[in-house]
C-alpha cells in the first residue's frame, strides 16, 4: 500500500526534527507530542503571525497570558464540571473505548464485535491536586481552554488599557483534553495549543460581528498560503450547537482524513459574562456613556489551533517531483512560515569557502533566520533544504573569491541567480517577498 500523506508527514516530521513522539525513550504516552529544533520554529511563526494579525495590525485587540491553572469555581460557571464530556462506550469484547460517535452499524471499529456496552459521559478536563493534600477541596484543573482566562480577565484589560467596546482579548496557550480518541498526529492531542480571542460587543451589533470575523479568519489562512479550495465554512445546524452558542460556523481543511474543523468562530451571546458574574459575585457589566446605557457585553469568539495549523501548513506545503535521483520532497511554505530563510552551503570543504559561507552566514544573522551546511554533495544539500522548506540557499563557490559574488538558488523554481555579496541581504529580501 502507498505511503499516505499523513504518514509521510509524520516520519518527515520525526526525521528532520520538526515533531517528536512525547517519552520516545520509554515507549512514548499516548496523544502528546514534543516539538523539536524546526518544529518549535514552525510552530513559533504560526503564533507570531497570528498575535501580529489580531494584534498588532489592529487598534482593537489587546493581548493576555492567563495561568493554565485557574480557580475551580471558573469551570463551575462555565459549565465545564458538568457539560465537557463526550459519551463514551467500551467493547465489551475486546476491552477498547471510544467516543460514541465512532461507533458504525452498532458494531465496534476495533474488533467488529456487536457487544458494545451503554454509553457514558467522560469529562475531558485532566484534574489535579493543588497544594500538598489530595483532598476534593484542593482538585485544580489543567484549564481545557484559554477562552476563560480571557472572561475573567474581561475587566481588568479594559479598565487597564482603557478599551471601550467593542474591543476584543487575544491569547496563545496551553490547553488539555483527555480526549477518548486522539489521533491523526497531532490533529487531536491531549496538550495542545489554542489561539483564542474573544471580541466584547453591544448586544444586538452580534451578526455583522460574527460575519466580519468569520472572514478575517477565513482570510488568515489564504494569507498563509494555504491551498483556497482546501478551506471552507460549515455552519453547525442547530442539533449541533453548543447549548450557550447562538451561531457557530467551523473554518474546516480538506484533511488527507477528511474535511475537519480548523477553527471555530461562535456567537456566545452573553452567556460567559453572566455566568461569571453569577459565580464570583462580581458586576461585569458596562457602561456606554455615549449611549448612556449600561448592558452585559456579548460575545463573538474566534478559536484556532496552534498545531492543528501547524498540521495543516505542513500537509498543504508538501509537494513531490519526479527529478533524476527519484523524488524531489518540498515543503512548499510562505517565507513567513518557513522555519529556515535562508541557508549558507559553501560548494566545498576548501578552507576559503568555508570562511566565507560562514563569515556572510554570520553577518546575515541578524536579519533571517540562517542556516549553514557543509556535509555532502551541493545537490543533497538542496534536496535537503528543500525538504525542511527553506526558499533560499546561497552558494559559495570558488568564482566567489574572484568576483566577490555568490548565487541565490530558489527553492520553488530551482532558479539560480548570482549577485554581489555587497548587495546580498536586499537580494535575499527581495528574492523572499517574491515567493510570499
Ligand atoms: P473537535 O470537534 O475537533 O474536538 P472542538 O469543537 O472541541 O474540536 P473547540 O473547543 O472549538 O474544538 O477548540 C477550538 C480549536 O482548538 C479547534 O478548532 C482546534 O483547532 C483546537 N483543538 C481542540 N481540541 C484539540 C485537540 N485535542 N488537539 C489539538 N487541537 C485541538
Amino acid at each position: 500500500m502507498p505511503e499516505s500523506l499523513i504518514d509521510k508527514i509524520t516520519s518527515l516530521a520525526k526525521r528532520r526534527g520538526f515533531i517528536f513522539p512525547s517519552s520516545e525513550i520509554y515507549g512514548g504516552i499516548n496523544a502528546c507530542w514534543d516539538y523539536g529544533p524546526l518544529g518549535v520554529r514552525l510552530k513559533g511563526n504560526v503564533k507570531a503571525a497570528w498575535m501580529r494579525t489580531m494584534t498588532q495590525l489592529r487598534d482593537d485587540v489587546e493581548p493576555l497570558d492567563a495561568a493554565i491553572l485557574m480557580h475551580p469555581r471558573v469551570w463551575e460557571a462555565s459549565g465545564h464540571v458538568e457539560n465537557f464530556t463526550d459519551p463514551m462506550v467500551d467493547c465489551r469484547d475486546c476491552r477498547h473505548r471510544f467516543r460514541a460517535d465512532e461507533i458504525r452499524d452498532a458494531r465496534c471499529p476495533n474488533c467488529r464485535s456487536t457487544n458494545i456496552g451503554e454509553a457514558r459521559q467522560f469529562n475531558l478536563m485532566f484534574k489535579t491536586f493543588m497544594g500538598p493534600v489530595e483532598e476534593d477541596a484542593a482538585v485544580v484543573y489543567l484549564r481545557p481552554e484559554t477562552a476563560q482566562g480571557i472572561y475573567v480577565n474581561f475587566e481588568n484589560v479594559r479598565q487597564s488599557s482603557r478599551r471601550r467596546i467593542p474591543f476584543g482579548i487575544a491569547q496563545i496557550g496551553k490547553a488539555f483534553r483527555n480526549e477518548i480518541s486522539p489521533g491523526n498526529f497531532i490533529f487531536r492531542s491531549r496538550e495542545f495549543e489554542q489561539m483564542e480571542m474573544q471580541y466584547f460587543i453591544k448586544p444586538g451589533t452580534d451578526e455583522d460581528t460574527f460575519e466580519y470575523w468569520r472572514h478575517q479568519r477565513m482570510q488568515w489562512y489564504l494569507d498563509l498560503g494555504i491551498k483556497k479550495d482546501k478551506l471552507r465554512f460549515r455552519e453547525h445546524g442547530p442539533d449541533e450547537l453548543a447549548h450557550y452558542a447562538r451561531k457557530a460556523m467551523d473554518i474546516e481543511y480538506d484533511f488527507p482524513f477528511g474535511w475537519k474543523e480548523l477553527e471555530g468562530i461562535h456567537n456566545r451571546g452573553d452567556w460567559d459574562l453572566s455566568r461569571h458574574q453569577q459565580f464570583s459575585g462580581k458586576d461585569l457589566t458596562y457602561f456606554d456613556d455615549a449611549a448612556n446605557e449600561r448592558f452585559l457585553p456579548w460575545v463573538i469568539e474566534t478559536s484556532a489551533g496552534a498545531d492543528r495549523a501547524a498540521l495543516t501548513l505542513l500537509l498543504d506545503a508538501y509537494d513531490e517531483e519526479p527529478d533524476k535521483d527519484g523524488v524531489r520532497v518540498i515543503l512548499r511554505f510562505s517565507k513567513d512560515i518557513a522555519p529556515i530563510k535562508v541557508a549558507f552551503l559553501p560548494l566545498s570543504k576548501k578552507e576559503n569557502l568555508t570562511e566565507l559561507a560562514l563569515r556572510l552566514e554570520h553577518e546575515l544573522r541578524p536579519h533571517f533566520v540562517t542556516d549553514y551546511d557543509e556535509t555532502a554533495s551541493i545537490g543533497k544539500r538542496y534536496r535537503r533544504q528543500d525538504e525542511i522548506g527553506t526558499p533560499l540557499c546561497v552558494t559559495v563557490d570558488f568564482q566567489s573569491l574572484e568576483d566577490n559574488a555568490v548565487t541565490i538558488r530558489e527553492r520553488d523554481s530551482m532558479e539560480q541567480q548570482r549577485v554581489s555579496i555587497d548587495r546580498l541581504r536586499e537580494a535575499l529580501q527581495d528574492a523572499l517577498d517574491r515567493i510570499g
